[in-house]
């Protein structure tokens, strides 16, 4: 694979769905590496264990979870899932309204 980091569309995807937040820990990442918190993709599933390149399978994490996850399930590695932070704001044009059920309850931030 050749891809630039800007040129996958799956990947563009994926970081706005989550928000530039790592699903692991919950770090808010940067494209800038000043701060060593660049976001990475990865597989949910690993694609060694059947993992797809589709977007339910992937998700962004920072590079240390990513690193720490390895070719491993959150399950194997201990790593579970955090939910998609909730949007900031007003969200201008959502491509798709299939990611997030609007459930009515006034989101809640912690700390
Ligand atoms: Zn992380």
């Amino acid at each position: 694979m050749s891809l630039s980091n800007s040129d996958n569309p799956l990947r563009v995807a994926v970081f706005a769905r989550d928000r530039m937040t790592c699903r692991y820990c919950g770090l808010l990442t940067h494209y800038d590496d000043w701060a060593g918190e660049i976001p990475t993709l990865d597989h949910v599933t690993p694609k060694k264990q059947g993992g797809l390149d589709t977007i339910e399978n992937l998700v962004l994490a920072c590079r240390d979870c990513n690193y720490r996850k390895k070719g491993r399930t959150p399950e194997q590695a201990g790593m579970p899932l955090r939910d998609p932070p909730p949007p900031v704001g007003s969200v201008s044009r959502g491509g798709s309204d299939a990611l997030h059920p609007v459930s009515g309850a006034a989101p809640a931030w912690v700390g």
